[in-house]
């Protein structure tokens, strides 16, 4: 099985696969360490439930029980204060009346490396991170259809076709032009046979 993206929910499915003993390459086209902006910050009482399933909720709770927590409403990052919201630390939850579990405040940079050990730790996981899935290759080989990705740094070539990618065919005609790779690769694979 192979999952692209080792964020959350790749982790997330690589660790249910992997606690089944099935086994599964997770790639991720960046670095362990790459998250650096701390989105998915409230670990959910619900995300936290799927964590004591997997054995691993009080692991995450002393991973980030020193962490301070609080929520600052302002005008602007440097503007005036308008709220203040404090919460209690990590170490020290209040349990709700409908589940064992409490949310949990820590940040993707925590969250995700924290995810891919334990990942890891699971015998049939493999996690290979600077590693990108190539959607226009992979649909061009589902196709059978002969494609060759060639870098080209010249100005000159971007002067001449205007965009950053260009999928030319062997006769030289320029099937097609685009700053992104498409949202449908397959599409764009079937349009160039023909199709
Ligand atoms: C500002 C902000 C605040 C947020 N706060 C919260 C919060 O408090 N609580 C919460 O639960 N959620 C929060 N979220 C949402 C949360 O971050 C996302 O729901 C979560 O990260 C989604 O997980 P994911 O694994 O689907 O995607 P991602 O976390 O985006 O991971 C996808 C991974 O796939 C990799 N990838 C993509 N394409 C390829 C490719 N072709 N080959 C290899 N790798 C590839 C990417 O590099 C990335 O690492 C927040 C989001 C934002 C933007």
């Amino acid at each position: 099985m192979l999952i692209v993206g080792a964020g959350p929910v790749g982790l997330s499915l690589a660790i249910e696969l992997g606690s089944r003993g099935i086994a599964c390459l997770v790639i991720e086209q960046s670095t362990e360490d790459a998250a650096n902006f701390p989105t998915a910050n409230n670990i959910s009482i619900r995300t936290m439930e799927q964590l004591r399933r997997w054995g691993i909720a009080a692991q995450a709770r002393e991973l980030a029980r020193d962490l301070p927590y609080g929520r600052l409403w302002m005008t602007s990052l440097d503007g005036c204060e308008l709220a203040r919201f404090s919460y209690p630390p990590n170490g020290n939850p209040i349990p709700q009346p409908f589940s064992p579990e409490t949310f949990l405040w820590c940040p993707k940079p925590l969250f995700d490396p924290f995810l891919a050990r334990h990942a890891r730790s699971l015998g049939s996981v493999e996690l290979r991170y600077r590693c990108r899935s190539a959607p226009l290759e992979e649909a061009a080989a589902v196709r059978g259809l002969p494609l060759r990705v060639a870098d080209i740094h010249l100005p000159e070539a971007l002067h001449l076709y205007q965009r950053r990618l260009t999928l030319v065919r062997p006769d030289g005609f320029v099937a097609w032009r685009g700053d992104e790779l498409p949202a449908e690769p397959m599409a764009l694979v079937d349009a160039v046979r023909g199709v």
